[in-house]
This record gives structure tokens, sequence and C-alpha cells, in this order.
């Protein structure tokens, strides 16, 4: 029987709708503040803005809506901070962020539960994401006491050469919904570290992640002024990050999200000459090569899901095992509900835009082995594409959905050419059991992150950060906190030699 037929045999069941409206977020959960938090206080803004459960539709809180004047109240207050927080010792400041660590790890349940209300996450992965996310408080709690200069030796027998790396200054940090609480702490750890204050903006689907973040800050012990965080909806957006990206008093600011918004943050920091760092939008490239263990290859494609290659020597099994570990794995529903894998999109814009996607491909000769279409809400079907090309949008546009579609290569040299044409490149992923093709490629792909064999990469360790249009920057990793520190050159003369 072709891969094609024996893919078409089964497919997702609908999802129970009427099921998912009784699923409500905990109010009694400790960690849930809806104000913004600024100056080490809990602050209301003139309005609010709802936060929906994205897979029931229903409104779980209503946060406070800071707008430019509390996003300016916070910058102050994180720049008043700045000069005693600094002064900390490095060691001063590592056992507060090892507390905020401990504290994230005591309440993990209560933080991961945040993160499925507000984000649609099954539960096995929101807590996978509150210990992604605290290890980088542990981490550069570490790495707070490692920041060392350099003593140069110098040309000129009457001087002695000193480098000494300084905390950069108020660091405005802007974040997106899918890892709401992973994508706070990877940057405000490291730059708490260095000894920088900072003033975070959520994405406006997910501040409850990041205002409990600052509940934990707070009883961590960190200090009044030096974690803020300013919620706002996607109206005031704009108006926010203008303060933030342009006052003078923030000396550095911290991006994740899509490639068209850093652009934008980074024309209005310009201005100022502020310092950048920029995790943007990727398309990773996920390439199977004829040598690969298939096993291996659909295990890593299921971890995650990416724009993937099948040579074409492997492609149909490849494409069988992976449909079948589809239907096999996947189970739609609330993130809450034990057995869930696959929750709803963000929102019903980030459906439409899969489904729009998907159109695209098959108007342009696409095969839709599985899945295909949207569901309840923004519940999509995990959708399984073959016969794709490189003209269609969903190769050349970031998905944010379950959607996998597979371009058939015949060779080495033209699966690097597809990868690499992209302007983007964040990560890429290819299975190969071929040792000198694996260096090849390895060297060759044009990404940021490579993944040989394997297709879960993230840890604090190891260098988060993109080439191309991708970004500007790593986070984790020793270099991590670089991005927060400059270093100053200090000559010290007129010695008699
Ligand atoms: P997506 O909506 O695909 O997650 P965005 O890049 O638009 O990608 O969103 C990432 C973060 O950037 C969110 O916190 C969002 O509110 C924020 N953002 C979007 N536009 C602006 C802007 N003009 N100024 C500041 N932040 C922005």
């Amino acid at each position: 029987m072709s891969a094609q037929r024996l893919l078409r045999t089964r497919c997702f069941p609908r999802l129970p709708a009427a099921m998912l409206r009784r699923y409500s977020l905990d109010a009694s959960n400790p960690l849930l503040r809806t104000q913004g938090y600024v100056n080490g206080r809990w602050l209301s803004a003139a309005s609010d803005f709802p936060v929906v459960d994205p897979a029931t539709g229903d409104e779980i809180a209503r946060v406070s809506n800071c707008g430019p004047a509390e996003a300016k109240q916070a910058v102050d207050a994180a720049y008043e901070a700045f000069h005693s927080w600094k002064r900390n010792s490095a060691k001063e400041r590592s056992v507060v962020l090892r507390k905020w660590f401990d504290l994230m790890m005591l309440y993990k349940e209560e933080l991961a539960q945040i993160i499925t209300y507000e984000c649609g996450k099954p539960m096995s992965e929101s807590l996978g994401e509150v210990a992604y996310s605290a290890s980088f408080l542990e981490w550069f709690s570490e790495e707070a006491r490692r920041v060392y200069g350099d003593f140069v030796p110098s040309p000129a027998k009457d001087r002695k050469i000193l480098l000494l790396k300084q905390p950069v200054g108020v660091a405005s940090i802007i974040t997106p919904w899918n890892f709401p609480s992973a994508m706070i702490s990877r940057k405000a750890a490291a730059a708490l570290a260095a000894g920088c204050t900072v003033v975070v903006k959520p994405a406006e689907d997910t501040p409850l992640s990041a205002l409990a973040l600052a509940e934990l800050a707070e009883k961590a012990g960190v200090p009044p002024g030096v974690f803020n965080v300013v919620p706002c909806s996607r109206e005031t957006t704009p108006a926010v990050g203008e303060v933030l990206c342009t006052d003078p008093l923030v000396a550095k600011i911290s991006f994740t999200g899509s490639t068209a918004t850093g652009k934008v943050l980074l024309k209005m920091a310009a201005d100022t000459v502020k310092k950048a760092s920029m995790e943007l939008g990727g398309h990773a490239p996920f390439i199977v090569f004829d040598s690969a263990d298939v096993d291996q290859a659909v295990s890593g494609a299921m971890a995650s899901k990416f724009r993937n290659c099948g040579q074409s020597g492997i492609h149909d099994g490849f494409m069988d095992k992976l449909g079948r570990a589809m239907d096999a794995e996947l189970r739609l529903g609330h993130g809450s509900e034990p057995g869930t894998t696959q929750g709803p999109l963000i929102n019903t814009r980030a459906a439409e835009k899969v489904v729009k996607q998907i159109a695209d491909a098959v108007s342009r000769g696409a095969t839709v082995l599985k899945g295909g279409k949207r569901l309840e809400g923004s519940f999509m079907e995990p959708t399984l594409l073959s016969d794709v090309t490189t003209e269609m949008i969903c190769t050349k546009e970031e998905t944010f959905g379950p959607l996998l579609p597979v371009i058939r290569f015949n060779t080495e040299e033209e699966a690097l050419a597809i990868a690499n044409a992209s302007n983007v490149g964040l990560a890429g992923y290819f299975f190969s059991q071929d040792v000198s093709q694996i260096w090849r490629v390895m060297e060759a792909l044009e990404v940021g992150m490579v993944g040989v064999n394997e297709g879960l990469l993230s840890t604090p360790e190891a260098a988060f950060g993109g080439v191309k249009q991708s970004g500007l920057g790593v986070e984790g990793s020793k270099y991590g906190i670089d991005e927060y520190l400059e270093v100053k050159y200090m000559c010290f003369g007129g010695l008699k030699p």
C-alpha cells in the first residue's frame, strides 16, 4: 500500500467542544496577579484587558492595561534601582537569583497551571517550560560570579591595561506568548546577574506568567525597581513599546518575537543608540537524509514540528512512520486534561494563518496526508503535507501551528540549497548516519543552532540565537551574560618602571 493511502486511513477525531467548557483556572492559585508590578508595588491602570483561555475562549482574568505613563514610571524605577543593584556583590546577586529559582521549583505546579490556561499548552509541556524557565535563574545565579575582566600585557612599560566588564544599565525586555515564562527568565536572569535592572513587557495574550514571576521575585528578595512588569493590551502595545525603546534612561532592549516587530523596535532604539538583542523568527529546516535512522528522525520530528525535507530514498517510509506516530501520539484537548498532547493555537488569528498556509499549499499542488482542517475555536488538526515546494507560503512564513510540510529532495546539495535559501536562520535539524555528511552539513547550514540526530536543543548551558534575520546576540550559555555587559578599558599610566 502506498504511504499516501495508508495515511488517509485514519483521521483525527473532532473535539468534544462542549467538554472544553468545564475548565477554569483555579482562582485560589497564589501566583495569580492581575496588576502591573512597578518599583516593588502592584499597580492598577486606568483600564484593564481580558486574558482568554485559548482552548475555551473563556475570559480567565482581567489585567491592568499599563500605558506609557506606567511604562515611564517603571523605567524611572529601574534606573533608580540600577544604581544600588549594580553595587551589590556578584555573590549577593547570585544568592537572590538562586532563591528565585528555588521558589519557581516550589511553585512549579501553580506556574504551570497559569501557562496552560493562558497559553493552551498541555500541563506536561507547561511543567517542562517551568523547569526550563527556572533553569536560567539557576544558571545565571552561577554565571553572576564568573564575570571576569582581563589584565592585558601592555606594550608600554609605564602603563597597565585592564578591561573591566560593567552592567549596561536598564534593559527593556519584550517577549512573546509561546514561552510566556522562559522567554522572560532567559533574559531577566542574565540581566540581573550582570547587575542590570529590567522592565518587562509580556505578550498581550500571556501576561499572567510574567506577573507570577514578579510575585516570586519579590518573595525571593529581588529589591524594588530591579524587576518590573508592565502588561498591556494589543492596542496599547505600540505606545508602551515606544517608551521602552526610546527612553534615554533605557540602555538596552532585548526582544523575542517576529522579525517584523524586531525591525520596528530596532528602528526605534536607533535614535538613542541602544544596545539590542533580538531573537527573531525562524523557519527550521528538518532534513532527513537517506542514511538516517528513520525511527530516530520520526521521534525528532514529533518532538517539535518543522519544515521537513526528506531525501527521495527514505521519503515514503518516513512519511508513513510519521503519519502513524501522529495518529498514535497526538491527542487534542484542553491542556489541563491528562493525556492531552496538543492544545489550541494561541488565538483564532493564529489558526486562520495556518488555514491560509494550507490552502495556499494545496492550491499549488501539495497533498494533505493528514488533518488539514480547522476545528472549534483556535484548535487545528495536526496536518501533514507532502509534495511541498519552496514556492508555498508555508515554507517561507513562520507557522506557529501543528503543520508539517514535507519537501522531497534528491541530493545533499539540493537539501542545503533549500535550507539556506531562507533569509532567516534560527535552528536547523538533520538526520544522517554518514559521518562525513554530518560534518559537511553541520558546517554548511546557515543557522545559529544545529541539531544532528536530535530534535530538542534548548538548555541554559548552550547558546540560543540565530543568524541572518533571525536575530542579534545569543541567550543562555557563558555568552548570554555578555549581552548585558560592556567592556571598559582602563589604562593606568605614569608608572615608574
Ligand atoms: P507574535 O504576535 O507573532 O507573537 P510579535 O513580534 O508581534 O509576534 O510579538 C512579540 C512581542 O512583541 C509581544 O509582546 C508584542 O506585544 C510585542 N510587540 C508587538 N509590536 C510591538 C511594538 N510596536 N512595540 C513593542 N512591542 C511590540
